[in-house]
């Protein structure tokens, strides 16, 4: 196991696009950046060359995820973002929008409207469309967040007929940041089959999804701890999983010394506070994309029942002070760093 997390770790320094030197003549390994992060796939056990054109593949499927759905950047999604805003209907031009409308409006029921990517305009004014959150930065002005907040978007506003999308609501503005690397994922695993490949890992800055097998163990992969460096937890995975995290050590803002979030609650406009850490493990990564941003949300109070109606079985939690939330079944499967076994809560069975 410490072999595997020393691999794991050394592998979340690695930047830029690059084909890794195989760890073994099984292992194909190949990098690119992508959704603003380094993607890695690990392919086991087919010829290089079925393997190298299957990444590319992937590639190129990503590269149209990004520019399809990119929340800020010219795209179908500020198109249909724009007519919304001007109380236009949108023709579908990108067909592949509209199974993510589907399925976004699906979260957005099943846990209690917490998933809501209709709030992009409340993601925008916080500062988060950027790809740099370094710069300067102004809290938004309170009366503003409570305007947006009051016109309450969300995706129930959408409505889809025949090759046109309209809202009833001005206000929404789609970004689906919190579920497109799940999403994206599921793709690559689904591509990965067709193409022959079963026993992979494709992994998004730390959200991945794996299929199969390496060899006769299962694929070992470690939990990111909230402070962003360490290694706080390894699994092992069975058969197809995904496993996604949200945590605010990635992309926040400072203000006055004080840290925000970029996940927002849609209930007061305000970014969340509490939980650092939140990670899903589900055979659907776009779910448990979904559902780590919304118990993210829910907090210490909600968690447990967000999960229920959403389906989920494994979830494991860490708040401010760095006390683990963990449900039972996800407690037997994690194994924490021995020398920083964090305190842990276990709560009922999901
Ligand atoms: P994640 O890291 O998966 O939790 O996704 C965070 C991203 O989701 C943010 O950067 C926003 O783009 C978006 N987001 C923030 N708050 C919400 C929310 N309450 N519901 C849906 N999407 C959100
Ligand atoms: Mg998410």
């Amino acid at each position: 196991m410490r072999t595997y997390i020393t691999i794991f770790f050394i592998g979340l320094l690695f930047t830029g696009c690059s084909k890794q030197p195989a760890q073994s003549d099984q292992l194909y390994q190949q990098q690119f950046y992508i959704f603003g992060t380094l993607v890695g796939i690990s392919i086991w056990d087919v010829p290089e060359k079925q393997a190298s054109e299957a990444v590319d593949a992937i590639i190129n499927d990503f590269q149209a995820i990004h520019n399809h759905f990119h929340a800020w950047k010219p795209g179908a999604l500020t198109d249909l973002n724009q007519a919304i805003a001007a109380g236009q209907a949108w023709t579908v031009t990108e067909p592949s929008l509209l199974p993510v409308l589907e399925q976004a409006t699906l979260f957005f029921h099943q846990s209690n409207g917490l998933f809501n990517p209709a709030v992009g305009q409340l993601i925008q004014l916080w500062g988060f469309h950027n790809d740099d959150l370094s710069s300067t930065y102004q809290y938004p002005p309170p009366d503003k967040i409570a305007e947006l907040v009051a016109l309450a978007p969300s995706m129930d506003d959408i409505k889809i007929q025949g090759n046109l999308v309209f809202s009833s609501n001005r206000a929404v503005q789609l970004d689906f940041g919190a579920f497109a690397k799940g999403y994206a994922a599921d793709l690559a695993i689904k591509k990965l089959h067709q193409l022959g490949i079963h026993n992979a890992i494709v992994n998004a800055g730390g959200n991945l999804k794996a299929t199969g097998q390496k060899g006769d163990k299962p694929w070992l992969i470690g939990i990111r701890h909230p402070n962003g460096e360490d290694i706080l937890a390894a699994v092992a995975l069975r058969g197809e999983e995904s496993v996604m995290t949200s945590g605010n050590y990635e992309r926040f803002r400072e203000y006055k010394g004080k840290r925000y979030s970029h996940i927002i609650d849609p209930r007061n406009g305000i970014p969340v506070k509490g939980f650092t850490s939140v990670t899903i493990i589900s055979q659907n990564g776009a779910l448990a994309d979904a559902a780590s941003t919304a118990l993210t949300v829910a907090g210490l109070q909600d968690w447990h029942k967000i999960a229920q109606q959403m389906g989920i079985k494994y979830v494991m939690l860490v708040d401010e002070a760095g006390t683990v939330y963990i449900n039972p079944a996800m407690a037997e499967r994690v194994q924490f760093q021995p020398k920083k076994k964090p305190k842990i809560i276990i709560s009922e069975p999901l």
